[in-house]
């Protein structure tokens, strides 16, 4: 299948796409993920979109295309993928059309008034990027892999609420966008999680069917 999920920062977006990607084997293509990779590894492009992300503002819409575009044309992605996180932007939506037929699209929706509360509690482990929210959190350490946890730098107060913005502005649009082409499925995301993860795999057999 070719998925993409939208919703909120914060929505819990990142645990059921991987969840999701585990259950269908397609692969996970987080462009967050890719940028943080490239921070991490030191590139230029990572010093570029370090400067931009952490204002919680967007990266320029043909940096992020030219990944994506080349992401999905390798051989691993060629039975089907996980989009989480783009399109943000109806730029990048339309030029998805171009090299992209989407199953579905799964709105992970959470009111507005908890997504603060959900982006402050979020913890990230540093070695293998699996998230936790403080309120659940089982151990110091990652349950995954041992790894230490910490919090994202735009995860912090003063970058969330532009974060929340542009998502407004930017991102909702989408929706849509995604309703009008009659691939939209919207499922309530202010459950717990496997409940979550229950109705967007419900959602997404009546596709399948
Ligand atoms: P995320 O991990 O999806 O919350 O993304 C973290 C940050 O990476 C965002 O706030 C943006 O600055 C940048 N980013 C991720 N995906 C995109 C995208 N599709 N377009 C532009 N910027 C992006």
């Amino acid at each position: 299948m070719k998925l993409v999920f939208l919703g909120p920062p914060g929505a819990g977006k990142g645990t059921q796409a991987a969840m999701v990607c585990d259950a269908l084997s397609i692969p996970h293509i987080s462009t967050g993920a890719m940028l943080r990779d490239a921070i991490a590894a030191g590139t230029e492009l990572g010093l570029k979109a370090k400067a931009i992300m952490d204002t919680g503002a967007l990266v320029p819409d043909d940096v992020v295309i030219g990944i994506v575009r080349e992401k999905l044309a390798s051989p691993a992605c060629a039975n089907g993928y996980l989009l989480d996180g783009f399109p943000r932007t109806l730029v990048q939506a339309e030029a998805l059309e171009g090299f992209a037929t989407l199953d579905a699209v799964v709105n992970v929706d959470v009111p507005a008034g908890k997504i603060v509360a959900r982006i402050s509690g979020r913890r990230v482990c540093a070695a293998c990027g699996h998230t936790f929210h403080v309120d659940t959190l089982e151990d110091e350490a990652c349950t995954q892999c041992g790894g230490a946890l910490h919090q994202r730098d735009d995860d912090k107060p003063e970058t969330v609420e532009n974060r929340l913005r542009v998502y407004e502005a930017q991102t909702k649009p989408l929706i849509e966008f995604y309703a009008r082409k009659r691939i939209l499925l919207t499922v309530d995301g202010d459950q717990p999680i496997e409940a979550v993860y229950g109705a967007i795999m419900e959602a997404l057999e009546k596709v399948r069917a």
